[in-house]
């Protein structure tokens, strides 16, 4: 039997990059698929990549903001009218910063990244957790960042954001492990996605591979990771393979946050 057969798994940031690859990798191992993200377009390209692998696939896309609790609370109960329930939960929509130090930090989109980064990952837990200790299982796998556990500079409010992710996940760990939930984050360093190769375009507007090459260099494996790399970690974490880790935050960056 597959690692996921027939679970439900609903994942937010699914029109893109890790959540994209999240669904196929769910996909194939034999998840059910409820698949969030405000991009509708993108949302169609990652079902015709999963179907292509997958055709038999059953997926419900649903078009929506994790920062709004009302899109949240609906993201979820559609997910429950259609499935029945939620087994694992990638909580993963994010968005990047825009580099600045600290002095020139914008506070309209300080507030913004905080909303859909932290905010979006606490109400998506929040709603998710209910079907979730109702059902008497489930699993939660929260997306935070290298930044989430170190800096980097130049990224306020994105190592805010992400550094209270982890916090989150701690908290909540605490609270559902009883009830046979395992709530836990994932700390990618560079995945090269859409997102990092914007981020990249901001530190070296004329050549962003170059800014690319520079940041691998101190890398322990020297190179980024490939999305499927976090795909296949996430799905055992949403496994019940995975049933004791609970409250992790678990490094996915050739081991770039050993070292000092
Ligand atoms: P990406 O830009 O390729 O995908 C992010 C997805 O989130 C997009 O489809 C986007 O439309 C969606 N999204 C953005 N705002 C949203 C909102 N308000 N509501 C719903 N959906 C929204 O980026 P990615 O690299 O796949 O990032 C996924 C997650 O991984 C993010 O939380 C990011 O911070 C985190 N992360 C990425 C890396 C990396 O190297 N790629 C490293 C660490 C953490």
């Amino acid at each position: 039997m597959s690692m996921l057969d027939q679970k439900i798994v609903l994942i937010t940031g699914a029109a893109s990059g890790l959540g994209r690859s999240a669904a196929i990798r769910c996909a194939i191992d034999g998840a059910r698929l409820a698949l969030v993200d405000v991009n509708s377009a993108g949302l169609l390209e990652t079902k015709a990549a999963v179907l292509a692998l997958c055709p038999k696939a059953e997926m419900l896309l649903e078009e929506a903001d994790v920062s709004s609790e009302d899109q949240v609370r609906a993201y979820v109960d559609q997910t429950v009218a259609r499935f029945g329930g939620v087994d694992g939960f990638f909580n993963n929509a994010g968005i990047e910063d825009r580099q600045a130090t600290t002095e020139d930090v914008d506070g309209d989109f300080f507030d913004r990244i905080m909303a859909v980064n932290a905010r979006g990952v606490l109400f998506g837990m929040k709603h998710v957790l209910k079907v979730m200790a109702a059902q008497g299982h489930g699993r939660i796998v929260n997306t935070a960042s290298a930044l989430g556990i170190r800096g980097a500079g130049r990224q306020a409010g994105y190592t805010a954001s992400k550094h209270a992710i982890v916090g989150l996940t701690r908290n909540a760990a605490l609270e559902y492990g009883a009830l046979g939930i395992g709530i836990n984050a994932i700390a990618p360093g560079a995945i090269l996605t859409p997102l990092v190769e914007a981020s990249l375009r901001q530190v070296d507007p004329q050549d962003w591979q170059a800014a690319a090459s520079a940041f691998v260099a101190h890398n322990p494996m020297r190179r980024m990771g490939t999305p499927d790399e976090v795909a296949s970690v996430v799905a055992f974490l949403l496994s019940t393979g995975a049933a004791f880790v609970n409250g992790a935050v678990i490094p996915i960056d050739g081991g770039q946050s050993a070292q000092y």
